[in-house]
C-alpha cells in the first residue's frame, strides 16, 4: 500500500506538470473547496496580498480529491487567471468556500496589482459551508451557529482541525511540510463536509427520485475514516459521488427494478470528460447555491473612503510605556479614528469588556462565540480596536504589531480595568461612569426616560420591578439591545465601585 496521505500538489509555475494536473482538475471537477492565505500587513490603505490559495477538487470521473496550493507568490498569475476565473463561474461547479468573501476581496486585489484586471467579480453557484452546517443541524437556530470551521468540522466529520498555524508567515518560502498539510486540510474539509450533505440528500431523497432512497445503508462509512484513510474509503466515496448519477441512468435503463441500482455501482465506469452533473448536485445547487458578487465598494480598503479627513499631525501620541509600541495609534485620526481607543476583549478577558464599559469606554467582544485568531484579527482591524487578551498565542505569531494587540498581565477584573487605563493613559470623568451598556456596548438613547416611559419600552423584553414606581428615579435604556438601566441601589453602588477602582477625584 503507498502512502495513505492525502494528494497535495503544491503549483509553483504555470509550465509545471501541476499546473496541467490543476488545469485538468479545474474542468473536470463537479464540487470545489477553496481558501486563501495572506501575511496580513498593516496599511489600511490597501488590502492584504494573497500568498496562498487552496483549491480541493472533487474529480467527477475519479473518487480522488486532490488539493492543489497554488502559490501566488511564484506563479505568474496573468497565465493562470483565466482558468481560475473560468472555474467561479462555471454553472456545474460548485465552490464551497468559508466566509469566503474576504478572501475573494484579497484574491481579487492581488490578481488586480498583479495585471489581471479586474479581477474576480463573482463566485457561482457558491455556497458557504457555514449554511451547509445549518442544513445538516436543523435543530439548531441558525443565527445561533455562527461557529468557526474548526468546530463545524469537528461536529460534522468528527475530525479535529488543527488552526495554529492559521496565523504563521505564509508569505515564507519555503512552507513548511505543517503549513501545506495545513493549508490543503482547510479546503479539502470544506468538500468532506459537503459530501456529507450530498449523502443527506442521496439518502432522504429528493421529491421527485424519493421512491428509490432506500439503497444507501452502506453510505454511512463515516467521513472521519475518509479523512484518515483517503486511499481506503472506495464505498464512500463512489456512493456519495457516483452513485447518484448512476442511479439516473439506472433508471432510465430499468426503470422497474431499483434493487439492482446498488449493484450497478461495481459497473460504473468513469464519466466522459464532458462537464456530467447528478441530479442530486443539480438539485442541491437549485436549493442551496449562492452567489459572492463583489461591489465595487468591496473592491476598495476602508481607509480610502474616509481619506479626505485631514491629518491632524498628532501621530505617534500613543503612549510610551507599553511592552513593544509601534507606530501612531488606531484610533488617531491620521489612522481614521476619533481620539477614543477602542478595544476588543478575547474571551479570556471578557469581564473585562463589561469594566469597560461601565467606565464608559467602547469594548467589544468577539462577534463569534468560538473566533479563531483570524476572526478575531478581522474585527479588531476593521472596527478599529486594540485587542485586549491574555493569549500568549495571539501574540507569538508576530501578526500585529504593538498597538493593534496588548497583553493583559494582571489577573483581577479590577485590576485589569486599572492596567488598562494606566497603559492606554485613559482619562474617565465621572460622567463617562455607566454611560454605555454594559451587556451589548452600545450607548443609551440620549434622554432619560420615566418610570411609566420604561415599562412601555420594556414590554416584551425585560420587567420592571414594580418597587422603583413613584421613586422619581430616571431610566435608560440601549440604543442597540435595549435594555433598560435605572439608577437603584445597584447602579449606585457600581458607581461608586468605579469611582474607587479608577480612583476618580469627586467633589
Ligand atoms: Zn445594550
Amino acid at each position: 500500500m503507498q502512502n495513505e496521505a492525502p494528494a497535495i500538489h503544491l503549483v509553483t509555475s504555470t509550465g509545471s506538470a501541476e499546473f496541467a494536473h490543476l488545469t485538468y482538475a479545474l474542468t473536470h471537477s463537479s464540487v470545489i473547496g477553496l481558501d486563501a492565505e495572506w501575511k496580513p500587513h498593516h496599511s489600511l490603505s490597501a488590502f492584504p496580498t494573497v500568498s496562498l490559495l487552496q483549491v480541493a477538487c472533487q474529480l467527477i470521473d475519479s473518487r480522488e480529491l486532490p488539493v492543489f496550493l497554488v502559490d501566488l507568490q511564484s506563479i505568474r498569475l496573468t497565465e493562470a487567471y483565466d482558468v481560475l476565473r473560468e472555474m467561479f463561474v462555471c454553472p456545474s461547479v460548485i465552490k464551497l468556500g468559508f466566509r469566503f468573501k474576504q478572501d475573494l476581496v484579497y484574491l481579487s486585489s492581488t490578481f488586480c496589482e498583479g495585471g489581471c484586471g479586474p479581477g474576480f467579480d463573482r463566485v457561482e453557484p457558491f455556497i458557504d459551508i457555514a449554511a451547509i452546517y445549518n442544513i445538516l443541524q436543523p435543530r439548531r437556530i441558525p443565527k445561533q451557529s455562527c461557529k468557526g470551521l474548526a468546530t463545524i468540522c469537528k461536529e460534522v466529520l468528527g475530525i479535529f482541525l488543527a488552526k495554529e498555524l492559521q496565523c504563521s508567515d505564509w508569505s515564507q518560502r519555503p512552507l513548511t511540510e505543517e503549513q501545506k498539510i495545513y493549508a490543503a486540510e482547510d479546503a479539502r474539509c470544506l468538500v468532506e463536509i459537503f459530501n456529507v450533505l450530498h449523502q443527506k440528500v442521496v439518502r432522504e431523497g429528493i421529491p421527485s427520485l424519493s421512491q428509490k432512497k432506500d439503497q444507501h445503508s452502506e453510505v454511512d462509512t463515516g467521513l472521519k475514516h475518509v479523512l484518515e484513510h483517503p486511499n481506503g474509503c472506495s464505498t464512500v466515496m463512489r456512493a456519495t459521488f457516483c452513485e447518484p448519477a448512476n442511479m439516473v441512468h439506472k433508471a432510465v435503463v430499468e426503470p422497474k427494478n431499483g434493487s439492482e441500482i446498488v449493484d450497478g455501482v461495481e459497473s460504473m465506469k468513469p464519466c466522459d470528460t464532458s462537464m456530467q452533473v447528478d441530479s442530486y448536485l443539480l438539485w442541491i445547487i437549485r436549493k442551496h447555491g449562492d452567489k459572492l458578487f463583489l461591489g465595487d465598494a468591496d473592491r476598495r480598503p476602508k481607509s480610502f473612503k474616509m481619506k479626505a479627513k485631514k491629518p491632524s499631525g498628532s501621530a505617534g501620541k500613543a503612549p510610551e510605556n507599553l511592552d513593544d509600541w509601534q507606530g501612531p495609534a488606531l484610533w488617531d485620526s491620521v489612522s481614521g479614528g476619533d481620539g477614543c481607543p477602542k478595544f476588543l476583549c478575547d474571551v479570556m478577558v471578557e469581564g473585562l469588556a463589561k469594566h469597560l464599559r461601565c467606565v464608559g469606554i467602547d469594548s467589544a467582544i468577539p462577534v463569534s462565540t468560538k473566533p479563531d485568531a483570524r476572526d478575531l484579527i478581522e474585527q479588531a482591524r476593521k472596527e478599529k480596536r486594540v485587542i485586549l487578551t491574555r493569549d500568549l498565542k495571539l501574540l507569538k505569531y508576530g501578526y500585529l504589531i504593538g498597538n493593534q494587540i496588548y497583553r493583559i498581565k494582571s489577573l483581577l477584573k479590577n485590576d485589569q480595568l486599572v492596567e488598562v487605563m494606566e497603559t492606554f493613559k485613559l482619562k474617565i470623568s465621572e460622567d463617562q461612569l455607566m454611560s454605555r451598556c454594559s451587556k451589548c456596548n452600545g450607548r443609551f438613547i440620549q434622554k432619560a426616560l420615566t418610570s411609566e416611559e420604561a415599562v412601555e419600552a420594556a414590554k416584551g423584553l425585560q420587567v420592571i420591578p414594580k418597587c422603583l414606581f413613584n421613586r422619581n428615579l430616571e431610566f435608560w435604556q440601549c440604543e442597540d439591545c435595549h435594555q433598560i438601566y435605572w439608577e437603584g441601589t445597584q447602579y449606585q453602588n457600581a458607581v461608586q465601585k468605579f469611582i474607587d477602582v479608577c480612583k476618580l477625584n469627586v467633589m
